[in-house]
């Protein structure tokens, strides 16, 4: 018999093509050595060309999974991702404080403010950012915006590092610990950069840029490595840069799938 694992819980969306959301979070969290649990907010339909469509979870079945393994298994680190709407979040929040998740408790918790897929179907319905700004990000320890997500929440349309460093500042003020907003998106800068940062320290985290075109779940798979090694009580920092390394090679590693695009891989 082997010893107890670490736990990472994700709330998060279904991927019928395996790619992203609960699917990728799930393979992250084994690569990374964690027991994976999830509390599924919503069922997409979806493959390698786009999402053709989802179903919300109802709403008490959302919270009854996060109450069911937070009583009996415990949760060392917790993130979400697809969310769906106004509703799921608000109950998410008032069931992580209920089972004690989130920057004012013991149990880290990662916001990765999932609103389109990268063929920019919606993932999120649009009142819904609101709910994301005011009752998750309040209880973030870190929250893990693209520049897509930046702007929406913030309104600052992130071109360089400048103004990354503003974005980073106004997201901030939402109330979360920690932010990281990636630069993954610059695509005129060579390098990867993301900045994270708490208001006190900015910390660049630079990484080749690997041409490929096969990058589906790569926001979830990053998301989910960090939250991996914060159930493993790393530090917010070092989470992060094991979580870049991390998605540095399953990017490098992705393959082509079906017709479209293929998933990042942390096969490895
Ligand atoms: N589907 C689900 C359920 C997701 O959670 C996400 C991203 O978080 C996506 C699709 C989109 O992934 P990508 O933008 O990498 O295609």
């Amino acid at each position: 018999m082997s010893a107890t694992p670490k736990t990472a819980l994700t709330i998060a969306g279904s991927d019928s093509g395996g790619g992203a959301g609960i699917q990728a979070d799930l393979r992250t969290f084994f690569a990374c050595g964690v027991h994976g649990m999830t509390a599924i907010t919503a069922v997409t339909v979806q493959n390698s060309l786009g999402v053709q469509g989802f179903s919300e979870v109802p709403v008490d079945v959302v919270t009854a999974q996060i109450r069911a393994v937070a009583g009996d298994m415990g949760v060392d680190a917790a993130k979400t991702g697809m969310l769906a709407t106004a509703e799921i979040i608000h109950a998410v929040a008032e069931t992580l404080d209920e089972v004690h998740i989130g920057r004012h408790h013991e149990t880290p918790f990662v916001v990765d403010p999932v609103a389109a897929s990268m063929h920019g179907d919606p993932l999120l319905r649009e009142e819904a950012l609101e709910a994301i700004r005011t009752e998750l990000l309040p209880r973030a320890t870190l929250v893990t915006p693209n520049l897509d997500e930046v702007r929406l929440l913030t309104g600052v349309a992130v071109t360089d590092t400048g103004s990354q460093r503003e974005a980073a500042d106004a997201l901030l003020e939402f109330g979360s610990q920690w932010v990281l907003v990636k630069g993954g998106h610059m695509y005129d800068n060579p390098e990867c950069v993301d900045l994270l940062s708490d208001g006190v320290q900015y910390v660049e985290l630079k990484g080749p840029r690997h041409d490929v075109e096969h990058t589906h779940g790569g926001g979830d798979t990053l998301a989910s490595a960090i939250t991996a090694s914060l159930a493993k009580d790393l530090g917010v920092p070092d989470a992060v840069s094991a979580g870049k390394r991390f998605i540095e090679r399953s990017v490098a590693e992705a393959y082509p799938l079906g017709q479209g695009i293929g998933p990042v891989s942390p096969f490895w």
